[in-house]
Order: C-alpha cells, then structure tokens, then sequence
C-alpha cells in the first residue's frame, strides 16, 4: 500500500517575457510557469504533477491544489486508482469547491496538477511511463478510467469500448514503433512567436527545418500586413512543394466574422489550419468560421482553451473542428483528455494536443503516444516548443523530426529541485532569481 501523507503545491516562475517567447495577439508578455503538485507518501514514492499559466495568478492555483489536496490526504493510492472513473467524480465533488468551476477556470487546472500527480505517482510505482500503462490496459479497464456522466449523449461506454477493441488490432505493433521512437512526428513553433523579428524567423526556420520538420506554425492576428509579411517570408523558406505544412494560431483574437474575412486573406499561403480564430467557448462560432473557410481549404483548431470535455462535445456535436488541441492540464487531468480522445475519434476529429508551455510537451508526448497506440491507430504531429526542457528530470526529445517516447516511470513532469529553488516565487532572499536585480525589470513593470 502506498498512503498520500502529504500534497504540496509550488509556485514556479521561469521569466520569459524577458525575450517575448511565448508572445502572441493575445499574450504580449507571458512568463511560462508551473503551478506544481507534490504528492509525498509513506514510501520512497513521490507524485509530481503541473498545470501550466504564464504568471501572475500561478499563486492562486497554488492555493486551490492545496484545497483539493486535501480529497486525498491520507488516503491509500490503490484505493484512488481502483476505480479512476470514480475517483475523478470524488475529485470535482467537493460541493464548495464546486462553486467556484464547476470543472472551469483556476480550480479546473489545479486538478489538472492534482489528477496528474496521481498518475505520476502510479507510474513510478509500477515502474513505467504513463503511456505504457494505458497501452498496457485492456479495453475494458481504459473505459473505467473515464466518468460518462456529461458526454454520454455523444459517446456511450459501449461505443468507447469499441472504439478501443478496434484499436487492439495492430496494437502491439504500434507499441514497437513508439519503442522506436517514430509513433509521433513533431512539429515546432519555436520560430513564430509574434514578437521575433524577420531575420530571427527566418534563421530558425532553417535551422528547424534542417533538423528533419516538416511542419511550422506561426502567431497571426496583430497586423494583416505583418502577417502577410511574415506568411510569405515563412513561405519563401520551406516552399509550396516540398512537403512541408504551415499553420497559422491567432489565439483568440478576432470576432467570428473578423476571423472569416482576415483568414480569408491568407488563404494563398495555404495554411492547413487557422487555430483559436475566437473565443474558445465559442462553438457554434468555431462551425460558422469553419464552415466559411471549407472553400478555401483552411481548417479550424482549437482545444488549449477549451476548458472541459463537455465544451468538447458540443464543438465536435456542432463540427466546429477539423483538429482538437486538447491540453494536458487545462482539462481535469489524464481521465478527462481521455475521454477527449475517445469522442475525438468517435466524432474523426485529428488530435494535436496542444504544447505551447513549459512541461506541456512532458506531458503531451505520453497522450499522442497513447492516441495513436491505443486509441486511433493513427499518426498525428505534435508541437515541439524548444525552450525550459533543461529544468525537468526527464525532458522530452525530439530526434529525426519525431518525439522520443518517454521510457522513465512517470508523468515526465517532475522538476529538478535547483530549479523550482531557482525560480520560485516569490522565493527564498539568495536563492531564487524573482530576489535579483534582474527581476525588476518585471516585478515593477507595467502589468500587460
Ligand atoms: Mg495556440
């Protein structure tokens, strides 16, 4: 038996508005954080898990993993996972907790942290990475991880059971192949942060592209010029008929019919997808921009926002999406992108889990893994931003263009203890760098 003695959250800050990584039409200056849980036990077993902000209200998820904590202080790990479907209603159930979602916004991410701590820890203790033991489940055991409760209008158990058995065959053919480190190929954004100037996209478009990419992403939204501009720039580099893909992302930035009349007019540097072209709880408005830019060829996605799985359905019961971002932990944890996934295939929507954060391709990598082991069978790309990699355990690796299954026992996301020292905030006085000079420039600037 392994008993949860004690749930931690930490508050981790790495200052990257200080180069504008991250930086789009909506986000001008994020600082990629981790609101961090730490669940210690009575053995040598500890769970890690993240949700991932960019700054300031980390704390307050900080506050809310220590409330829901307290679910499962002093309760034993076999008992949680024995019936995860169950456990995860337990987990929203806290009726005054509740009030303040329910299964939204900043009590939402911290059971992200908390439901993938969870994981993490059981992990560790069967001494696997998380993907393996969903490839190593039977169809069966995959759909009790999951509570049907608000999705089974759109998805019955029966029909994700199906689902899975179809995915049997093959399976373990599959399960080689992520072995082999070429279950999923990567994609990168590295070059098309919005506050990056030309030469600097140009030189990264390179050198991605001479590291074996075949597909680039770049912000869009602030200036239909500039984004011509940087379009055909993009374009000049990687070609129309070398096989490589480009994607626009606007996070959220246009009404729905700004979004159809601005991306109408980048249509000639055929991009496969606009992404978040409005607000994320928008889904009858995500179907009118998709069903207006069908002519020209330009998908819709959307999903880093997208802030349950029931929001989900109603965007593929509405067929707002040609590609569902689903987010590691946004959602309630494994369970819920679970069940994502399953109505994803149901509804034949791509997954393309979305990364753009630090730890996110940790964590991402485990559920492209498990899509295509488990669940689809099918190859999808998934986003590889390369920055912040150094501070985890165990970081991901893109190789060849393709992610590198993760093989250590766990969730990925376990940070190193310099690190969360490193950068903790507000920190320890001589120890963390939200203490420096440096950080000034931050702390006391204007709040953007
Ligand atoms: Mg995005």
């Amino acid at each position: 038996m392994v008993k949860i003695l004690k749930i931690e959250s930490s508050d981790v800050r790495f200052p990257t508005s200080l180069d504008k990584t991250g930086s789009d039409a909506m986000n001008a200056a994020g600082d990629y954080s981790a609101a961090y849980c730490i669940l210690t036990t009575d053995t040598e077993h500890v769970g890690h898990g993240m949700t991932f902000t960019i700054g300031r209200g980390n704390d307050i998820v900080c506050a809310a993993i220590e409330l829901l904590g307290q679910r499962i202080h002093n309760k034993t790990l076999e008992s949680l996972v024995a019936n995860w479907g169950e456990t995860w209603r337990y987990l929203v159930a806290d009726s005054q907790l509740r009030w303040i979602g329910p299964e939204k916004g900043v009590i939402h991410l911290a059971l992200g942290a908390v439901v993938n701590s969870l994981w993490d820890l059981w992990a560790k203790v069967l001494n696997k990475p998380v993907w393996r033991i969903i490839a190593d489940m039977s169809p069966e055991e995959v759909v009790r991880l999951i509570d049907f409760r608000y999705i089974v209008d759109a998805l019955t158990p029966a029909e994700a059971l199906a689902i899975l058995q179809r995915a049997e065959a093959g399976k373990r053919e599959r399960v080689r192949e992520a072995e082999e480190n070429r279950a999923v190929p990567a994609y990168t954004t590295s070059a098309g942060w919005l506050g990056y100037d030309k030469e600097k996209v140009k030189r990264l478009l390179r050198e991605t592209m001479e590291e074996g990419y075949k597909y680039f992403k770049l912000k869009v939204g602030t200036s239909l010029e500039e984004d011509k501009e940087r379009l055909g720039l993009a374009r000049s580099v990687i070609g129309y008929d070398q096989g490589n893909t480009l994607m626009m992302d606007a996070n959220q930035i246009w009404s729905v019919p700004d979004a159809i009349e601005w991306v109408s007019q980048l249509a000639e540097f055929k991009p496969w997808f606009i992404e978040e072209p409005t607000s994320p709880d928008d889904a009858l408005g995500h179907a009118t921009i998709r069903k207006a830019l069908k002519p020209l060829g330009i998908g819709v996605a959307s999903g880093e926002m997208i802030q349950n799985r029931v929001m989900f359905k109603q965007f593929f019961q509405a067929g707002a999406l040609d590609v569902c971002q689903v987010d590691a932990c946004r959602l309630g944890g494994l369970n819920e992108v679970i069940a994502v996934l399953l109505l994803a295939a149901k509804f034949g929507v791509q997954i393309v889990p979305h990364s753009g954060g630090v730890g996110l391709p940790e964590y991402t990598q485990h559920l492209s893994t498990i899509d295509y082991v488990t669940v689809t069978g099918k190859k999808s790309v998934l986003e590889y931003v390369d920055h912040l990699h150094e501070h985890f355990l165990h970081p991901c690796e893109v190789k060849e263009g393709h992610f590198v299954t993760p093989m250590a026992p766990g969730y990925s996301v376990e940070m190193k203890e310099e690190s969360r020292a490193r950068y903790a905030y507000p920190g320890q006085e001589g120890v963390s760098w939200w203490k420096t000079d440096e950080a000034k420039v931050i702390l006391e600037g204007e709040k953007i």
